[in-house]
């Protein structure tokens, strides 16, 4: 059995009706997580969350991005650090899965020098050739690619697809990541192309890492959506419900605890 390890490396803020119709306008806060998810093959990590590298790459144009989502972020929350401070360091790191390539997602690769990645082909090829304004759109900076991803990169296409267990439904088929049934990906597709989660079999029953798929428990419990302005962002509004209802028939289902990136407290 697989174990998760949850970690907040910064977060951001947003007027609460923008990640749910009719929250009103204060501001809330949302951290980024990035998992540890320890297996028998080893510790993998799903995304990185922010680092001081965001502040970097938001230079010139790119400044946008940290100007319509403001940033707060502490150089100790990085997660590299807070890896160092259990005894974890990157070259005990498996591989780092991306679920996509949102800035704050994606901001401490480059503290990772040499680790493996791990993503959607789909993904990768929407967004490898993006720079100024067409990589803005897509929430990517640039700067935050390590320069050899090339050579590290593998994705999720390419590993064994397997039907899932019956108690997932409505998932159908994951791509096993370690060979043992221990971290099933699946697409979850609407918010980013080739955007994943996965189901992890844990000693306390499977989780779903969820990622953007929703932005808040009460999105999938009661299908609400975020505001209709975030679709200038999302990719693809009708896959992003098709999605959404999945995760709220899951949830009725009461066999899977879902996780989402940037949980916070209640907006309702
Ligand atoms: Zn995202």
């Amino acid at each position: 059995m697989a174990e998760i390890s949850i970690f907040q490396a910064g977060f951001c803020t947003h007027p609460a009706c923008m990640v749910l119709k009719g929250a009103g306008f204060k501001s809330q806060c949302f951290p980024s997580s990035a998992y540890l998810i320890s297996t028998k093959v080893g510790y993998f990590l799903w995304d990185t969350g922010y680092a001081e590298h965001f502040m970097d790459a938001s230079h010139g144009i790119y400044r946008l991005y940290s100007m319509v989502t403001p940033v707060t972020f502490n150089p100790a929350q990085s997660l590299v650090l807070q890896l160092k401070s259990k005894g974890i360091s990157a070259k005990d790191i498996q591989g780092i899965i991306v679920s996509h390539f949102h800035a704050d997602h994606i901001a401490g690769l480059l503290d990772f020098s040499g680790t493996n990645i791990i993503c959607s082909d789909q993904a990768w090829t929407s967004i490898k050739n993006l720079k100024g304004i067409l990589a803005l759109k897509k929430g990517h900076l640039p700067d935050l690619i390590p320069t050899d991803i090339e050579a590290r990169l593998s994705f999720v296409e390419q590993l064994p697809s397997i039907a899932l267990p019956n108690e997932l439904r409505p998932f159908e088929t994951g791509w096993d990541l370690t060979g043992g049934g221990e971290v099933l990906i699946v697409a979850l597709p609407g918010h980013a192309i080739g955007h994943l989660g996965a189901f992890i079999a844990t000693e306390q029953g499977w989780v779903l890492l969820a990622s953007d798929a929703a932005w808040t428990k009460e999105a999938y419990i009661s299908l609400r959506g975020p505001s209709e302005l975030s679709f200038l962002i999302q990719n693809n509004r009708k896959e992003y419900y098709q999605t959404l209802n999945q995760l709220h028939q899951l949830h009725r289902q009461n066999q899977v605890t879902i996780m989402l990136t940037h949980q916070s407290e209640s907006l309702s």
